[in-house]
């Protein structure tokens, strides 16, 4: 392929994926289903991997995703809330393992593994032991201010017992039981119903009215936590931390200490992750030693101490989805 074939093929990609990202991000109604984002997104990135010259700093690959609303505050986050590298096989976690072992001269590295929760990224910031804001990913630097609705969310506390300034991350979701009575709801209204959990959980916490917020049962899985009086030198502490602090953790999240166990994991989840009362679309790994992922670093969009394994797409609308129209 000549430079220039390659220029015009990113080009349009770029133009495409930026329309796509919109929909998905701003508008909560994609158009397209997640594993032909993915397969576009991938193209580009190996397009600018072959043609490095022709990677602009606004490339989409380059950006975490998100776009902020002008119907929210902008909030602008005290530390970036990048997204993640994503990979599909086993070859490629060997392939991510081999790259941390550059920085820490060995293989044998101690992962968390945490399921995927198919939501919205949110950041609960506290402050003297009290909820002061409740912000969205935006653009990564730049966030939307959710305070009102998140305070509906009965599993996220207004006070927590530490007078520390903490940030608290995860992910706000609707379980599969709260979504399926929502698209009856709409359904019976004559509105239009949500096309997955996912866009019902964004268009749900990026709604303007707080009392319709307070009537869907939003839930929070917490993971990140940012403590610069007391931090924590794990991962896993982290998440003790936060469940001790009062906040919702996931009970499935597990250390790996070998690549056995990383496989393991794989393979029980990808089996079980229909059991599940909530969507999930892959399984994060995370570097444990936190000392070893300030090592370890980031790319301007993605920690590169941690990588999110994703489950093959799957067909799985139901009847209601393939007659009705979806928002
Ligand atoms: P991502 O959703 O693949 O991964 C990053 C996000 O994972 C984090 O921001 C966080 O919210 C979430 N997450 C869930 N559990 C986590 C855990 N335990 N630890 C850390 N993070 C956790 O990346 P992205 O950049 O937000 O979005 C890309 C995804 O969005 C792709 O899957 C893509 O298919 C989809 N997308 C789809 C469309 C479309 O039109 N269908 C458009 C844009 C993006």
């Amino acid at each position: 392929m000549t430079k220039e074939q390659a220029s015009k093929l990113i080009n349009d990609l770029r133009i495409k994926l930026n329309e796509w990202a919109k929909e998905y991000y701003v508008l909560d109604n994609p158009s397209i289903d997640d594993a032909e984002y993915d397969k576009a997104i991938h193209e580009l990135i190996d397009l600018e991997n072959q043609f490095p010259d022709l990677i602009t700093p606004d490339s989409i690959t380059q950006k975490v995703g998100g776009i902020v609303s002008d119907k929210f505050e902008k909030y602008t986050h005290k530390y970036p809330m990048l997204s993640l590298g994503d990979i599909f096989s086993w070859d490629e976690f060997l392939n991510f393992n081999k790259q941390v072992a550059k920085v820490t001269d060995t293989e044998d590295n101690e992962y968390t593994a945490e399921l995927k929760i198919d939501g919205l990224s949110i950041s609960l910031i506290y402050k003297d032991g009290i909820l002061q804001n409740g912000v969205t990913r935006g653009d990564g630097k730049i966030g939307e201010n959710v305070t009102n609705n998140v305070k509906t969310i009965k599993s996220i506390p207004l006070c927590i017992p530490s007078k520390d300034e903490i940030e608290i991350r995860g992910e706000v979701f609707l379980a599969k039981k709260e979504f399926a009575k929502i698209n009856e709801e709409r359904l019976l209204n004559g509105e239009q119903i949500f096309a997955n959990p996912r866009n019902a959980a964004a268009g749900t916490l990026r709604q303007l009215d707080s009392k319709i917020v307070a009537e869907r049962n939003l839930d929070a899985y917490l993971y990140y936590y940012f403590n610069e009086t007391n931090p924590e030198e794990t991962q896993i502490e982290s998440i003790n931390q936060i469940k001790k602090l009062g906040l919702k953790t996931n009970p499935e999240t597990k250390i790996c200490k070998t690549l056995d166990e990383v496989k393991a994991y794989i393979e029980y989840y990808t089996e079980k992750r229909n059991e599940l009362d909530y969507e999930i679309d892959g399984i994060v790994f995370k570097l444990n030693d936190k000392n070893l992922q300030e090592e370890v670093g980031y790319t301007t969009k993605t920690p590169k101490w941690a990588i999110a394994y994703k489950f093959p797409a799957e067909v799985k609308q139901t009847k209601l989805l393939d007659i009705f129209p979806t928002v």
